[in-house]
């Protein structure tokens, strides 16, 4: 009994002198302490009930007295000191971690730095092409008087060399990293434009698919209306094509159909855009330009085309073309308008006897 009275009395004072003089963070073990011997006490086989609720009530009151003895005896200010000292850890911590953080973010910067810098020496002179020679036995890096350069394979095919004028030994390992990059961008730029040609280009004739010519037409659509500018579509057909087909063959059809398509692309600017808009149809955007302008590209690549002898399997060819002219206006400011009075321009200048252009009526739009 002595002994129990002791032992209690004791950790009665322990857990007093720690809520006093101990810091919040022993004061928190304490509490933690608490709970778990009551738990240990409550689960230990023949525990009294009473005993176990007389242990956490009393553990407890003491505790809390402890707290408030304190409070009377140091004032409100002892606990905001806890506090202070408390955040200022904290705050420290944070510090570390931040200084930590500025010196990577200093490390990073200064290789961007010494990479940006490399950029800069990065030229294309007149004697690139003798390097790109060297290049070509090189497997690793080599340089020259106040050179560095890199070559990039792909498999057994140079793909790209990286000179960086003014580079010196040092900067090998940075020119081997820029190389790698540069090499990785450029193809995936040259796959993204074979798929992309791929799916844009008509296998037969080279030029634009109709769908990807439509796309065009309807985003030059748009910019034309948005800046005013003057926008043309041009409908060719072939004349009498299937007699062509029926007399020649498809395969001697198939190889005129490609000059032809090539024969319109000569007459246009780069700007413009030719589609193949059906078998033997070709749509043509004229940008740029207005109904008078569109009936002079026409009436010349109708001549072109009926001046141009086409050879194919050893025969010397002729044909001719219809053209229907259509330029954008309020009237017709709808691709498939647009696109419609042109083929209605179409179908006349075929009653009209073929190897002929006219051009849209107004009256023809919606
Ligand atoms: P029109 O002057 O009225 O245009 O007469 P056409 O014979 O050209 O017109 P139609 O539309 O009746 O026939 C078009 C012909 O174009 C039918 C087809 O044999 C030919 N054609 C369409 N696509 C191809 C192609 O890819 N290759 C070849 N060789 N011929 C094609
Ligand atoms: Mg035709
Ligand atoms: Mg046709």
């Amino acid at each position: 009994m002595w002994r129990y009275l002791i032992l209690n009395n004791l950790w009665f004072a322990i857990l007093f002198l720690v809520h006093f003089f101990g810091s919040p963070r022993s004061r928190l073990f304490i509490l933690w302490s608490i709970g778990l011997a009551a738990a240990a006490l409550f689960f230990r086989s023949g525990a009294d009930p009473f005993a176990w609720l007389n242990y956490l009530v009393f553990s407890w009151l003491v505790f809390w007295s402890a707290g408030q003895f304190r409070r009377w005896a140091l004032g409100p200010s002892a606990a905001l000191d806890e506090e202070w000292q408390m955040l200022s850890k904290k705050l420290e911590a944070e510090k570390s971690l931040l200084e930590q953080k500025t010196r990577e973010a200093e490390n990073l910067n200064q290789t961007a730095n010494e990479i940006s810098h490399l950029y800069d020496k990065v030229t294309v002179g007149p004697s690139l092409r003798s390097v790109l020679e060297r290049a070509r036995g090189e497997k690793r890096h080599f340089d020259g008087e106040g050179w560095v350069a890199q070559p990039a394979w792909l498999g057994d095919q140079l793909f790209a060399a990286l000179v960086v004028r003014g580079g010196a030994a040092k900067d090998r390992p940075l020119v081997s990293i820029l190389t790698e990059r540069f090499a990785s961008e450029l193809q995936r730029i040259r796959l993204y434009r074979h798929v992309e040609t791929l799916a844009t280009t008509d296998g037969l004739t080279a030029v634009y698919v109709r769908r990807h010519l439509i796309e065009r037409l309807e985003a030059e659509m748009e910019r034309s209306k948005r800046f005013g500018l003057k926008l043309s579509f041009l409908m060719v057909d072939v004349d009498d094509f299937k007699h062509f087909n029926d007399n020649f063959g498809h395969l001697v059809g198939d190889v005129v159909l490609r000059q032809v398509a090539e024969t319109i692309k000569k007459n246009i600017r780069e700007v413009d855009l030719v589609g193949r808009y059906g078998g033997e149809e070709f749509g043509v955007l004229l940008i740029e330009t207005d109904d008078a302008g569109a009936l002079w590209v026409a009436q010349r690549i109708r001549r072109s085309i009926e001046e141009r002898i086409f050879r194919a399997y050893d025969e010397s060819l002729r044909v001719t073309v219809s053209i229907g002219c259509a330029a954008a206006s309020p009237a017709l400011s709808g691709v498939s308008s647009l696109v419609e009075a042109a083929d209605a321009a179409l179908y006349r200048a075929k009653h009209g006897g073929r190897n002929r252009v006219e051009v849209a009526k107004l009256s023809v739009s919606p």
